[in-house]
């Protein structure tokens, strides 16, 4: 594909491998068909009565898991009975090749579960192996959607009462006549190169010795590129010239998708928001590559692979060695 503007000739370069890395990561892994723009108002009724039909069950905003031989979060409709779920409440994900797959809050005590039953909030699903990356997807996906249709029971127009309609994909007001769709919230995450150096910064709330990657949310009016500049400015004092997009993950906390990029800093003083971080560096190539493998001499680290910071981190850490 080449693309002729002004006289001169400037190439679409598809350099990037496929699947992208962000379909590596964890939640990144699209199983579920949601369809959610050719649903009918019985499409939910129809799958519930499905009976092939899994459901998976939200404790607040925990997942239940059955952690036997073969851990998983999905339960047939006889299981999932046995946990209080609140099946009016059940919205629709969508499908994949065994059948519907719907998400259900129940009102279950925690206290009470016992083995092989358990539960895991979403950064512990992020990071655990316990099932698989396709499943935690699903999860993810579940978990944002759900905490949406939670905060979103009244009207933010007339303060009516609304309803769940297709499936749990829009929310209705009949009284004002005016719908809302579930919100994903976009975050930048970014690594900012500045030569044979990288730029991260600690929160006070990191596991010790991590260094990750600055973020923030876009504000309205921003492009993504403005808010990667915005961002690592605030932060660390640093100035970022031009942006480069790497790759996304969905992010249920509780329904943000991150977008990573590359950042090319041109200035080197930090002075970073101790509101934000309690420190934050320039760290060499060769520093980055012991993160990354974890035999730093000073005991510091980066964040695991199933997070886009690593993805963000690794992807500069191999291009320097092409
Ligand atoms: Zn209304």
């Amino acid at each position: 594909l080449a693309i002729c503007w002004d006289k001169k000739t400037l190439t679409i370069k598809f350099d990037e491998s496929f699947p992208e890395a962000g379909a590596l990561i964890g939640f990144g892994q699209r199983a579920i068909r949601t369809e959610s723009e050719s649903r009918t108002e019985d499409s939910l009724q129809t799958a519930m009565a499905n009976e092939q039909a899994r459901f998976h069950i939200f404790l607040g905003s925990k997942v239940l898991v059955r952690k036997d031989d073969a851990p998983t979060t999905t339960f047939l409709c006889n299981e999932a009975q046995a946990f209080d779920v609140q099946f009016e409440e059940a919205v629709l994900l969508g499908a994949d090749d065994t059948g519907p797959r719907l998400a259900v809050p129940s009102s279950f005590d925690v206290e009470s579960l016992v083995p092989p039953y358990t539960t895991y909030d979403m950064r512990a699903l992020l990071y655990s192996s316990a099932i698989s990356d396709i499943e935690a997807s699903t999860v993810a996906q579940a978990a944002s959607l759900l905490h949406w249709q939670r905060m979103n029971r009244y009207c933010g127009l007339c303060g009516q009462k609304t309803t769940s309609r297709i499936g749990g994909y829009r929310r209705e007001c009949k009284n004002c006549n005016t719908s809302q769709f579930p919100r994903t919230d976009p975050v930048v995450i970014m690594l900012a190169i500045r030569g044979d150096y990288c730029l991260l910064g600690r929160s006070a709330h990191f596991p010790p010795g991590w260094f990750s990657t600055l973020a923030g949310f876009v504000e309205p009016g921003e492009t993504i590129e403005a808010a990667v500049r915005r961002e690592t400015y605030e932060e660390s004092g640093i100035e970022l010239r031009r942006v480069r997009y790497h790759t996304s993950q969905p992010w249920p906390f509780p329904h943000s998708l991150m977008i990573g990029a590359f950042g090319e800093a041109i200035s080197e003083e930090i002075r970073f928001d101790a509101n934000e971080l309690e420190d934050c560096r320039w760290f060499s190539r060769d520093d980055v590559r012991k993160m990354i493998d974890d035999n730093h001499e000073a005991g510091f680290k980066c964040p695991p692979t199933k997070a886009i910071a690593h993805s963000l981190i690794r992807k500069w850490v191999q291009a320097s060695d092409d």
